[in-house]
């Protein structure tokens, strides 16, 4: 029994099912997917976007391969571009489009090569480092002193798992603008400054660097739901049950097997199962299971959905937008831009300047928007914004979000050359077409604790007490965590549902 359709449940469920045993999967919404769907959110507009998680970086191909799943990434030329003012002029950072020509945009921002040759050394580190640790992720939870071995590059170790990641980026750039887009790979998602002792921007930092070996985020051709329906049709080829409009209200177990009372729009049911995996928060699962939940963990982001009619014109006129826009578009994300904007919102204010970033997700794949939209040149356009946790939006989520959309999009505005406005597309009834979901917002739709895109803080991927072999162990012995919320969780990856697959495979193998 799998209670959750998120993309990890449904990795766990085809895992299984494939493997020979008899699953069913609880999904309390009327469809799959959790935090990776794709919809239609524009009334009357033919845009499917990727509502909530929109680019894959940590989903090993391994798993792709496994399961036999039609489902294709591809690949963004642009890495990303970060606009600036320099001697009052507009200018901007370009990485991306081959070697010679990200040196020569670190040159035209910084004039000189340093900050370039800087940037290389630093992920030529993190790369290595990516070779070694992605592979681990799908084997069983190797201890910290395994892990540091196959690192086997002290200055890495120590720059990545030891100390505060600030203190390398200060170390080895110089430029403000340089340290910034450096650090925001460990703030996605994470509320945290580059200094903080406990580490969970390092954490995030690592989660942001390793995927597939190489920190490569690519576009899900498609859209994020082709991904959770390739998995839904593979658990399904296979042999699993999937039952949606079914949410788990308790489970019992002794140990060895388990009863789920569920419920339906048609009153309530229960089920026995061997084992009990479950996808939904490690929050949820304490209350099923009766248990004392863990520390809430708090989630710190703004995203937002565009339609647009057109691209809206640069300030800097060097770069053209249908590249700058094609990486992820940094803004306000300066490295003291950053720390003030923490600083703001850990004194329980809104950041006067948000950070966020954007990508377009139609440019690398217009499979996306109706043969009419591609025709007429609209284009998507996907924001994510840091720093402003849940407990911000508690005295009034609606005007809270309405003010902060604005102010993160005059953030925006100060490069452009014509106000993103004049470039929404509106939807059937006129409106503009622009969705924004607050922390609050996804934790009332998504069920995400606290509106923690993760479940909860990232996790080192290493055994730590009372990690058990897999990272998904419970305290019951036959209920297991397989969503984001087990160790090596978050993002998508479908490395928690492969692992909790296996957990069971081995526990009733032979
Ligand atoms: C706005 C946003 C942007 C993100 N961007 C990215 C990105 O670009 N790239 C990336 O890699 N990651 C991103 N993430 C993170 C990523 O989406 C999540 O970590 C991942 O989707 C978690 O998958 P999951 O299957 O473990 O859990 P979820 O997607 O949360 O699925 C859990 C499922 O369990 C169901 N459920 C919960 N309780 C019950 C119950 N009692 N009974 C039955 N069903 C239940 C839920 O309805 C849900 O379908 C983003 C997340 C958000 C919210």
């Amino acid at each position: 029994m799998i209670v959750g359709g998120g993309h990890n449940g449904l990795v766990a469920a085809a895992y299984l099912a494939r493997a020979g045993r008899s699953v069913l999967v609880l999904e309390r919404l009327d469809h799959t997917g959790g935090a990776a769907v794709s919809t239609r959110p524009f009334v009357g507009v033919d845009a499917r976007l990727s509502r909530y998680s929109y680019l894959v970086s940590l989903l090993p191909s391994k798993i792709v391969r496994d399961l036999g799943l039609s489902f294709r990434i591809g690949p963004r030329t642009i890495s990303s571009y970060t606009p600036a003012e320099r001697a009052g002029r507009p200018t901007g950072l370009l990485v991306g489009g081959g070697e010679a020509r990200t040196r020569e945009a670190f040159a035209r921002l910084t004039g000189s090569d340093r900050e370039y040759e800087s940037w290389q050394r630093f992920y030529g580190m993190s790369g290595r480092v990516a070779e070694r640790v992605f592979p681990t992720l799908t084997e069983p939870l190797p201890t910290r002193d395994e892990l540091r071995r196959r690192v086997d590059d002290d200055e890495a170790w120590r720059t990545l798992f030891e100390e505060p990641i600030g203190v390398a980026i200060e170390d080895r750039f110089a430029d403000d603008l340089v340290r910034g887009v450096v650090l925001t790979d460990a703030l996605i998602g994470t509320f945290a400054d580059a200094h903080d002792p406990a580490l969970p921007q390092n954490r995030c930092f690592l989660y942001h660097v390793i995927g597939g070996g190489t920190g490569a985020w690519d576009v899900p051709v498609g859209g994020m739901g082709a991904l959770t329906d390739a998995l839904a049709a593979a658990a399904r080829d296979a042999g699993a049950d999937i039952a949606t409009g079914h949410e788990a209200v308790r489970i019992d177990t002794d140990g060895r097997t388990a009863q789920i009372t569920y419920r339906t729009p048609d009153g309530e049911g229960v089920a026995a199962a061997r084992h009990v995996l479950v996808n939904a928060s490690p929050q949820a699962l304490a209350e099923l299971t009766g248990d004392t939940p863990p520390a809430p963990a708090e989630g710190a982001q703004l995203k937002v959905n565009m339609l647009l009619k057109r691209l809206p014109r640069l300030r800097d006129e060097a770069v053209d937008p249908r590249e700058a826009f094609s990486g992820t578009f940094h803004i306000a994300e300066g490295y003291r831009q950053l720390a003030t904007a923490h600083a703001q919102a850990a004194a329980g204010e809104l950041p006067a300047a948000p950070p966020s970033e954007i990508y377009c997700h139609s440019l690398t794949d217009p499979t996306i928007l109706g043969p009419d939209l591609v025709e007429q040149g609209y284009q998507t356009l996907t924001l994510f914004g840091l720093h402003t946790p849940a407990r911000l939006f508690d005295r009034d989520n609606d005007a809270v979000r309405e003010e902060l959309l604005k102010s993160t999009l005059a953030q925006l505005d100060a490069h452009l050359a014509e106000p993103l406005a004049d470039c929404l597309a509106t939807d059937a009834d006129g409106r503009p077409c622009i969705e924004a979901k607050t922390p609050l917002d996804l934790e009332r739709d998504l069920r995400l604790p606290g509106g923690n895109i993760f479940h909860r803080e990232l996790s080192w991927p290493y055994a730590q007490e009372g990690t058990g072999r897999w990272g998904v162990e419970t305290r019951h012995a036959n209920v297991l965590l397989c969503g984001a919320g087990a160790v090596r969780g978050g993002g998508v990856s479908g490395v928690p549902g492969h692992n909790a697959a296996m957990a069971v495979l081995e526990a009733t193998a032979g």
